[in-house]
């Protein structure tokens, strides 16, 4: 699933892959460290509620 973040640097909306953690009783990402595609910063996601993206 992917959900949207915003670059603290440049404010560009940024869409990263968020890796399913398989869980019983409830359903959890893992996201990365994402560079920005407009600035190439490297970011580290906020903690969630993440935004998904469609
Ligand atoms: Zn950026």
């Amino acid at each position: 699933m992917e959900f949207e973040f915003v670059c603290g640097w440049c404010d560009a909306d940024c869409v990263v892959w968020g890796e399913p953690i398989v869980s019983w009783w409830t359903q959890k990402y893992r996201v990365d460290d994402f560079e920005c595609w407009n600035c190439g910063t490297t970011c580290t996601p906020h903690d969630p509620p993440w935004t998904p993206a469609d």
